[in-house]
């Protein structure tokens, strides 16, 4: 069974729209309106 993974990927917080899964856990790559991409902490 697998765990429960929060769909996130195309979603929009915000200024932001989540990307991808970051480079650790509960982190997410996100792209601002601005063009800029960052690694951001998610709530959960
Ligand atoms: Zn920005």
């Amino acid at each position: 069974m697998r765990k429960a993974t929060l769909k996130l990927e195309g979603k929009r917080f915000g200024l932001y729209v989540v990307l991808s899964k970051g480079s650790k856990p509960r982190y997410w790559v996100t792209k601002c309106d601005c063009g800029k991409v960052t690694e951001t902490r998610g709530s959960r």
